[in-house]
């Protein structure tokens, strides 16, 4: 670890994108992968909730995409390491110079839920530089979909806080960071993690460039923030756009979701690119998540995104890692969403399991995108 630790300033923009990638890739997709470079654990044993953010995450995964097959037409990078001074683009200096003291000491907490350890820095910077290498390589026209296998997740980030297991906001960083290029003018952001993205949401909520969209599961109780009247502010007003679920919503309560308002959301903001906040902690073996989705559900949302990004005209999709905490199905998701990424049919995989929806939940949740619709409808 570098022992000198440099007082940081603040983001004064112009950044250079410093990889270049000159290998066009085979196929229409690219994989970012980190394994081996991502040794934090928060010091908690599981099944602490820290405990379940670790490096077999990305391990197990990547090693059922290879075992599958899943990866044979699709070029895989490892992911580059990025700079302190690129976070800053959307973090205070004092929570980077945070993160950087606290990997120094090894150990301490840094925010609810957001413990360092020795490797924290390293790895969280890892992270970054796999969500900005998926952004450049579809913005220079490299490959038209990317996904960054990373960890650890950010979107609970904020702009001045660590929260929620995340430390840098990895999708936030990288579309403030192609928001810089001429060429792109507008950007969207999916977020289909189990929780609210409050970090991404909190960042952009003022920006009329970014549209954020956050499918997720609402805690009425102690989370306080996600909720559909939330719907930006100045001339950020109607870039928020809110999609909270009840607990145990099944696989149609999300494709009513991405039909009825995601599509028609993104069609009238007519993005240059795609973020998406890839969490797969719906799933219904998740040990933290309440919803009750499988692999079924990722197809159809990539499936979605490809087919808006064809029809819009869109220069691509980025995605990039969130949650997810059940490494044994992790790979079924992720294989599932470059499927759908692919245009190849819904595969048959070993989570899908016949399970019947909850009336109840589905006709909650109807009366909710109703009233989500005519929330976001006005701005459209
Ligand atoms: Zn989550």
């Amino acid at each position: 670890m570098n022992g000198d630790i440099h007082p940081l300033k603040e983001y004064k923009g112009n950044r250079r994108l410093p990889w270049k990638v000159n290998t066009m890739t085979s196929g229409s997709i690219t994989l970012i992968e980190q394994t081996g470079l991502d040794q934090h654990v928060a010091p908690f044993p599981k099944p602490h909730m820290e405990g379940f953010e670790n490096p077999d995450r990305l391990r197990i995964t990547l090693q059922y995409l290879e075992e599958n097959n899943a990866l044979a037409d699709i070029l895989t990078l490892k992911t580059p390491r990025a700079t302190c001074d690129e976070a800053l683009i959307v973090h205070s200096p004092y929570l980077v110079h945070s993160v950087e003291l606290m990997s120094e000491l090894g150990s301490g907490q840094l925010g609810e839920s957001a413990y360092a350890s020795e490797s924290l820095l390293s790895t969280t910077l890892y992270a970054l530089g796999g969500a900005l290498l998926a952004a450049d390589l579809v913005l220079s026209g490299s490959t038209e979909h990317t996904f960054a296998l990373i960890r650890p997740p950010g979107h609970h980030a904020t702009s001045s806080a660590t929260m929620g297991l995340c430390f840098f906001n990895n999708v936030a960083i990288a579309a403030r960071t192609i928001l810089q290029e001429d060429n792109v003018d507008r950007v969207t952001i999916l977020d289909i993690d189990d929780h609210f993205g409050n970090g991404t949401a909190e960042v952009f909520y003022t920006d009329p460039k970014v549209q954020f969209i956050s499918i997720h599961e609402y805690d009425y109780v102690s989370f306080g923030l996600g909720h559909y009247r939330e719907t930006g502010r100045n001339k950020g007003e109607g870039t928020n756009i809110n999609i909270p679920l009840y607990e145990g919503a099944p696989d149609s309560s999300y494709r009513a979701a991405m039909t009825k308002i995601v599509a028609p959301a993104i069609e009238s903001f007519q993005p240059d690119m795609i973020a998406v906040s890839a969490g797969y902690d719906g799933h219904y073996t998740d040990p933290i998540g309440d919803m009750a989705l499988d692999s079924r559900t990722y197809w159809f949302i990539a499936h979605t995104i490809r087919n808006l990004v064809e029809s819009l005209g869109i220069k691509g999709s980025f995605w990039v890692l969130e949650g997810g905490y059940n490494p044994l199905v992790l790979g079924p998701c992720v294989r599932s969403t470059i499927e759908g990424l692919k245009g190849d049919p819904l595969p048959t995989l070993e989570d899908q399991t016949k399970h019947i929806e909850d009336e109840d939940v589905v006709k909650k949740n109807k009366r909710v995108l109703n009233r989500v619709w005519r929330t976001v409808s006005q701005f459209l």
